[in-house]
This record gives C-alpha cells, structure tokens and sequence, in this order.
C-alpha cells in the first residue's frame, strides 16, 4: 500500500498495469485457460474480441466475442478501432482497442487472448506488453483436442491443424512458454505473470 493511500495508491498501480498476450496453436486450450480465469480471477480483466466467426452453442454476445458482419468488421479495423486483428481460417478476429488502453489506465491487469500474427501486432504496438505462448503437452495431444471438439467440421479441422503447425513454430518469438499439462497449473501460472508488477529498470 502507498503511504499516502487513495489516488497515490491508484497512481502507483496506473504505472504498473501489464497486458499481457495469451496466444499459441488453436484448440491449445486458450480459451478454457481464460474461462478459468474469467470464473475464479475477477482481479484480471479479460478483452473481449470482435469476430466474424459464428456463435458456436453456448457462447454469449459481449462474453466470448462481440459476433459482428465482415462490413462491420472492415470498418471497425478501417477506423482504427482495433489494436490488432488477424484474419484465421477464414474468419476475422480483432482487439478493440479503447477497452484496453482504459482499463490499463485504471491500472487493472489485462489480458488478451489472440492467435500469433495478432501477438506480433501486440508487440510491435504496445512495446511492454507480456507475450505468453502456451504450448500442448505434445502435438499428438493437440490432434486430439481439436478433432474432439466436435464443433468444426472436417475441412475447417484441417485448416486449423495446419495453421497450428505454423503457430508452433512462432514460440521463440514469445517472452515465456507454459506447457498445458493442467487447467489449473496454467491458470495459476498465468494469473502470477498478469498481475506481477512490470520490472522497472529506471527510476
Ligand atoms: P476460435 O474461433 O477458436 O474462438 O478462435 C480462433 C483463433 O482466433 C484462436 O487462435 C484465438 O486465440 C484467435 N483469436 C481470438 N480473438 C482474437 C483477436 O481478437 N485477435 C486475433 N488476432 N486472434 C484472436
């Protein structure tokens, strides 16, 4: 706590909020990491992205994704609205840019969850951002999890298994890796990494 409490202690807070970058292959385990952490860690705030992807069952409008049109999309990243965006498997994705930038500004931890070419454009952008990549406990196992989804059909699974092989190869360019063994390990791991305060190497 600031010795002098109050706006001080927000103040101090201000300069310390990190985002941090969840990315990595599709059907790692991403998005069951961050609805882990959007269920037990309300102390993180989780960006919610543009899609043009359609609602699987169960998803919400404005919890997993705003579901929007390819027009809305277009003039949403034509107007500068979007931090990032990546178009993956034939769909389109992005980061709505003021949500962030305020909610780092209050000093709250945030955390984005985006598939590779989207991190790049979050490290070029946003300089002290964290890059986590989160990698499969084996490539056997990530076959596995993306062919027992059950969601997609065939040709789309086998979109998605060849870009995974390139998201694996991008790992190197990211600040940490955590192996997903377990939900839980992760979440703890990632949840210590989003709040830790940014290491300052000048006064
Ligand atoms: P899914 O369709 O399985 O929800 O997501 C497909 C991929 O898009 C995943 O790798 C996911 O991390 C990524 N993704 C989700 N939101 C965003 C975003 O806002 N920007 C980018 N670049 N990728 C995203």
């Amino acid at each position: 706590m600031h010795p002098n409490g109050g706006a001080a202690d927000l103040a101090a807070r201000h300069r310390a909020a990190r985002l941090t970058v969840l990315s990595g292959p599709s059907a790692v385990g991403k998005s069951t990491v961050v609805e882990a952490i959007r269920r037990h860690n309300p102390e993180v705030w989780l960006s919610v992205s543009v899609t043009t992807r359609r609602p699987r069952p169960g998803e919400v409008h404005g919890r997993e994704y705003y579901f929007v049109t390819e027009p809305e999309f277009k003039e949403m990243a034509a107007g500068g609205e979007l931090l990032e965006w990546a178009r993956y498997t034939g769909n389109f994705y992005g980061t709505p840019r003021v949500p962030v930038s305020e909610r780092l500004e209050a000093g709250i931890p945030t955390l984005l969850e985006v598939d590779v070419v989207g991190a790049r454009q979050v490290r070029a952008a946003v300089p002290g951002a964290l890059l986590v990549f989160l990698a499969p406990p084996s490539w056997e196992e990530l076959v596995r999890r993306l062919t027992a989804r059950g969601t997609e059909p065939a040709d789309v699974i086998s979109q998605r298994l060849d870009a995974a092989k390139d998201e694996l190869r991008a790992e190197n360019e990211f600040d940490i890796t955590l192996v997903n063994t377990s939900v839980k390990d992760v979440c703890a791991q990632l949840v210590a990494l989003v709040t830790a305060e940014p290491v300052k190497l000048s006064a």
